[in-house]
């Protein structure tokens, strides 16, 4: 019997919610995770003592508010495995940290004629970046092929990496098939040709233990909203050199060095990156998440996430008439599934009004849906405040739904 990581009810006040008359049954944590008091009390803290500008002025509230923020970017660093908290670049969440690589390095180091090697189940956020700058630099997009199952294998990974590869950018998990892809042979793959691997961390650095250099990576980048902390808050984490060399996309306030008529020159990373007033309260939310995070364990996390994910697995291939995509087994977090003949909107709707909150829709994926074969899937996603009833009450919505369209 798998019960929650954590005292739900304490920690999670939305979680004791009643919807439709049943108790709410958060199944939607890849969408975004739901927030624990720590993390609530730790924003409004902030705001109600130290609220103030960080990194300008010098009273005692901006000087309190700097150091809290300086302190959640070496908590970021730290839970990553970081060498050096500047490596830690604030951004609004994975979206914004992928489009930063792929416009201030990216266009450093592809030219026309390279090439940039993508998988076909990456969300849209870590593909449209690199369609951009392939069509601004004249390069070349290539697609690793998947397994039957949805994986990528090493032989994959070697027929689709060459000479000409510049970049590889791969999510480690995927938000749809919950498979956990092949970060390390990538990296290695790329760099003996000279490229740099760029990972998604959106569903990754949420659930597994994450340590940059044992992944990899060059740069990763990952979301605050996905791990416990409030929206609008997420890191981009770069190697020191890279990030040294990589160009600022944002250009005013806080990210300069001097300035005058004519020209200007760019501050040290991180503040580079970071033009204009940062997500404050976001940032010391998402320092309040890891701290959360690490009292539960990220080992216990990674097993609890792809515990729930198999059962699920398991669970709704058992169930007649429901398809069930990507691999048994490892399953992590997020499990895609269709009821024959119900639109997964359909099966949403139903599910909530059981009370049971789950995703239906493209997922931001529509080169995965193609290569599914399927316009869109409903998906069930789990984190440490789900346990054994939860995979319980998704069966039951599933038989309920199935009676309702009968
Ligand atoms: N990458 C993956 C794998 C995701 O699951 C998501 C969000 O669902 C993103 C990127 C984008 O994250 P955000 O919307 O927080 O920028």
């Amino acid at each position: 019997m798998t019960k929650p990581l954590v005292d739900v009810s304490r920690d999670f006040p939305i979680l004791n919610r009643t919807i439709n008359g049943h108790r709410l049954v958060w199944l939607d944590s890849a969408a975004t995770s739901q927030k624990p008091t720590a993390v609530l009390k730790a924003v409004e803290r902030y705001y109600e003592e130290s609220n103030a500008n960080v990194l300008r002025s010098v009273h005692t509230l901006a000087s309190e508010a700097t150091e809290e923020f300086n302190a959640a970017r070496a908590k970021v660093a730290g839970f990553i495995g970081a060498n050096r908290p500047e490596e830690v670049i604030f951004t609004r969440g994975t979206t914004e940290g992928l489009n930063l690589v792929a416009r201030g390095f990216g266009d450093q180091v592809v030219h026309g004629g390279d090439e940039i090697v993508l998988s076909p189940m990456e969300h849209h956020s870590n593909l449209i970046p690199w369609q951009q700058l392939a069509r601004r630099q004249g390069a070349t997009l290539r697609y690793i092929q998947l397994a039957p199952d949805g994986t990528i294998s090493l032989e994959a990974l070697e027929q689709a990496i060459t000479p000409k590869t510049r970049i590889v950018a791969l999510s480690r998990i995927s938000n749809v098939l919950g498979t956990i892809n092949p970060i390390r042979e990538a990296a290695d793959l790329v760099h003996r040709h000279g490229g740099y691997l760029i990972v998604d961390g959106a569903q990754s650095v949420p659930h597994e233990p994450t340590r940059v250099e044992e992944l990899g990576a060059d740069f990763l980048a990952f979301s605050g909203h996905k791990m416990c902390a409030p929206t609008g808050i997420g890191a981009l984490w770069g190697k020191h050199a890279l990030l040294d060399q990589m160009e600022p996309v944002i250009f005013g306030g806080e990210m300069i060095s001097y300035v005058d008529r004519e020209e200007a020159t760019w501050a040290e990373i991180p503040a580079k990156f970071e033009g204009g007033t940062p997500n404050i309260a976001g940032a010391i939310g998402l320092g309040a998440a890891v701290d959360y995070l690490n009292q539960v364990g990220m080992e216990a996390i990674f097993e609890h996430s792809r515990s729930l994910g198999e059962k699920a697995f398991q669970v709704l291939q058992g169930i007649d008439g429901v398809s069930v995509y990507g691999p048994a087994s490892p399953h992590a977090g997020a499990v895609a599934f269709n009821i024959d003949g119900i639109h997964p909107h359909d099966v949403a709707q139903v599910f909530d009004a059981q009370g049971v909150a789950i995703r239906a829709g493209h997922h931001c994926a529509q080169p995965l849906m193609q290569w599914l074969g399927v316009g869109s899937t409903a998906r069930a996603s789990f984190y440490l405040y789900n346990g054994d009833e939860d995979i319980e009450r998704l069966k039951e919505a599933i038989l309920e739904t199935k009676r309702y369209f009968r």
